[in-house]
């Protein structure tokens, strides 16, 4: 397997900021994996795993890991009766794909969701009132050690959160859906696509959601609103005019803008109501937020 060295986070993540990665493989088997992570093991170098990078900022420095993105046979997809069977490094929208293709439905809740079945896994990502725990079975998680087949209790799913550790690779998932005509399916994901359109800045580079919604009614995007942040810019950086709960990339912005960004809205939604954000996006490379206000 190929090792490439130096690949700039700037190209793996959505948001497009981040400087090199000390290594990048891209398995492509299981055994190519398990290799990938017994190469680590043996070198001590910490692994990330890196699916679209739609929840990912990486620091301006780089990352010194082993990278590792899942692609051919670990990125496959294909139905079993009303089982959905996907590579960890499949897209949610090839997942979408062949559920409508196969007539299987529950999936359309994903449909504006651009990661993998992997970041799904380990983000227990969802929308409209739906997760991944709703229709996970059991992923098929990889370490050094060998894999396991873990199911949504051992995985420990909860709101944007699962109990997976760094060196824990999902390398596969099953979905349980069912039986639901094609047309149904599309005409759902079309009303949920233009929902999210007109709320959500779906046209530049962003990694999602920044911020948990925090418990109560108000959550963290309309908390951000009400502190009159939409817009507010630090470097590159913007506050999405559309949605207040997104960091855009606007003008060449470092992870150090966004980083600057975070630590703002925080304190502004401290001060407003009294309530620490807590951050949804995952930080790679040593990145922190100061723990106080
Ligand atoms: C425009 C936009 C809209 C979004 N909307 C939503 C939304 O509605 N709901 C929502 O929940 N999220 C949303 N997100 C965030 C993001 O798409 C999800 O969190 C997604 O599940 C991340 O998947 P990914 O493959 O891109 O993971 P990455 O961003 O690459 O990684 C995220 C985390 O998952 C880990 N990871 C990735 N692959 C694996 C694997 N195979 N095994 C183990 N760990 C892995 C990474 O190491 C990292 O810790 C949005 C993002 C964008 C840019």
């Amino acid at each position: 397997m190929k090792i490439e060295k130096d690949v700039p986070l700037a190209r793996l993540t959505t948001i497009g900021t981040g400087g090199p990665a000390r290594a990048l493989a891209r398995p492509r088997s299981l055994g190519e994996l398990e290799e990938a992570l017994r190469f680590a093991a043996v070198d001590g170098l910490e692994v990330v795993v890196v699916g679209l990078g739609s929840n990912l900022l990486g620091a301006d420095g780089g990352v010194d890991a082993l990278v590792l993105r899942l692609e051919g046979g670990l990125a496959d997809v294909e139905t079993q009766e009303e089982l959905l069977v996907a590579g960890g490094g499949a897209t949610n929208a090839v997942c979408l794909h062949r559920a409508r293709a196969a007539g299987l439905g529950g999936f359309e809740f994903a449909c504006a969701i651009p990661g993998t079945a992997g970041g799904g896994v380990k983000m227990n990502a969802g929308a409209y009132e739906r997760d991944w725990s709703d229709v996970l079975v059991r992923a098929l998680v990889a370490t050094a050690d060998g894999t396991d087949w873990l199911g949504p209790r051992e995985l420990e799913l909860s709101y944007r959160h699962s109990g997976l550790r760094p060196g824990q690779v999902v390398a596969r998932a099953e979905y349980s859906l069912e039986a639901r005509h094609p047309a149904e399916i599309r005409a759902t994901v079309a009303e949920l696509v233009a929902r999210r359109k007109a709320t959500q800045p779906t046209n530049k580079r962003t990694f999602g959601s920044v911020f948990k919604n925090p418990p109560g009614d108000v959550g963290a995007g309309r908390m951000l609103e009400l502190c009159g942040l939409k817009g507010h810019q630090v470097g590159g950086a913007m506050i999405s005019p559309k949605h207040a709960n997104f960091i855009e990339n606007a003008d060449a912005a470092t992870s150090a803008d966004c980083v600057a960004l975070m630590v703002e809205a925080r304190r502004r939604a401290y001060e407003e109501f009294g309530v620490e954000l807590e951050r949804e996006v995952v930080f790679i490379g040593g990145l922190e937020l100061p723990s106080g206000m």
